[in-house]
């Protein structure tokens, strides 16, 4: 059956304290009780409607997750203080000492970071892949293995996840499979194609003005409150908690996600055709020359197109940094990291946010040094855009 993300936001209505069409903001970090019972009770279960702690919960983050939950369909969700927060409160969670997890190697820098160097403090072992495909991930599975880790589009190389056999692979072996959604937003809902946890770094495209950093998770009742539980919960526990009035800006800001993504996508689509017609490599799950293009069509949710990421190959370090330069003083964009900004960001992901991966390795995922990662802001004129593109790209 058909989703439509958009009509599961929009259905979703939430008042503020006096009939406010925008939620009420939660401006406390703590909640009164009438009766001492009922506080020693919330202790033990949560009670619908009743506040403790805005570390465990609070109205507005309650109602942004529960968007997210309609967002991604599934049954509960958590928002966190940041994308690397939500990642963390998800291993935290699953794995304990001794446990192992298979990771895509094409992923964000920093979760990469995490799983090499920060997870092995804990006992925890991270096996890479290059090349998610099932026959891989099989090859690494132990008993020991407790989750199997990719992003849906990829950072930077923008390889999809195939989540339905990833999955099927997962359930056979009792693993947990864990999707972060960061680049995809509408465009793909990973649970309905068998994910157990997903997870996005709401600094990017759900936000969408590049004021903040937020992550959320989104998974089943029983994983978000197991999260949350007192004594034992990651989230809970790590304090990784979203403030209160930030909660309240991205849940506006989420209600126009739909038509962001639309125009992202028709931007970096154009773009990408532009780039390919020149010559240059470029890596977009939009076009028909994309590995795994048709595999995204198969899944994708429809009209939202392919997503603002784009990647080209422009050649060497030298090029990447000069191109980028350019681009900037003619107004392309800004040279900045992160993505999902109604404005053009581009940046050099071998020098900047895939720093993380040891240069043999970048070589061995295919990361060049002259990769070039765009991602297309809102512009309304595109072919101006282009002109401007084309011309730094002529003088390189
Ligand atoms: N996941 C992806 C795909 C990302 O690109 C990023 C950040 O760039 C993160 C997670 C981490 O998110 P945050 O910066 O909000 O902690």
């Amino acid at each position: 059956m058909k989703f439509d993300p958009s009509r599961a936001i929009a259905d979703y209505l939430v008042f503020g304290e006096f009939g406010d069409v925008n939620p009420s903001i939660t401006d406390s970090s703590t909640f009164t009780f009438l009766d001492s019972i009922k506080m020693q009770e919330l202790f033990e279960h949560e009670i619908e409607g009743c506040f403790l702690y805005s570390r465990h919960w609070n109205p507005i983050n309650k109602y942004l997750s529960g968007a997210l939950a309609r967002l991604e369909d599934t049954e509960s969700a958590q928002v966190t203080a940041s994308g690397m927060g939500a990642i963390n409160c998800v291993v935290m969670q699953l794995c304990n000492a001794g446990d192992e997890i298979i990771s895509s190697h094409t992923i964000y820098g920093g979760t990469y970071a995490l799983f090499k160097n920060f997870l092995s403090k804990f006992g925890i072992k991270v096996n890479f892949i290059n090349g998610m495909t099932v026959e891989n991930v099989r090859k690494k599975i132990t008993p020991k293995t407790k989750v199997i880790y990719c992003e849906t589009i990829s950072n930077p190389l923008l390889e999809v996840a195939d989540i339905p056999a990833l999955s099927k692979l997962a359930k056979e072996n009792n693993i947990k499979l864990v999707i972060d959604n960061t680049f995809s937003p509408m465009i793909v809902t990973p649970q309905r194609l068998g994910a157990d946890i997903v997870i996005h770094s709401m600094t990017k495209f759900i936000n969408g003005t590049s004021d903040c950093v937020a992550g959320c998770i989104c998974s089943t009742k029983e994983f978000i409150d197991s999260i949350n539980d007192i004594n034992s919960g990651s989230s809970m526990l790590l304090g990784a908690v979203l403030d209160s009035f930030r909660s309240a800006s991205i849940m506006k800001n989420l209600h126009s996600l739909h038509i962001r993504m639309q125009k992202h996508g028709l931007n970096a689509m154009y773009l990408a055709k532009q780039f390919e017609k020149l010559g240059l490599r470029t890596y977009y799950p939009g076009l028909d020359s994309h590995p795994q293009h048709n595999l995204l069509t198969s899944f994708m949710n429809e009209g939202f197109g392919y997503g603002g990421i784009v990647a080209i190959d422009v050649g060497d370090e030298k090029k990447s940094h000069k191109l980028m330069e350019m681009m900037q003083n003619e107004k392309v964009g800004y040279l900045a990291v992160s993505l999902g900004y109604f404005k053009t960001l581009f940046s050099s992901p071998s020098h900047s946010t895939s720093s993380e991966i040891p240069e043999e390795e970048q070589i061995e995922m295919g990361l060049s040094k002259g990769l070039v990662r765009f991602s297309f802001g809102l512009d309304n004129d595109i072919e101006e855009s282009y002109r401007r593109v084309k011309y730094c790209l002529e003088r390189l």
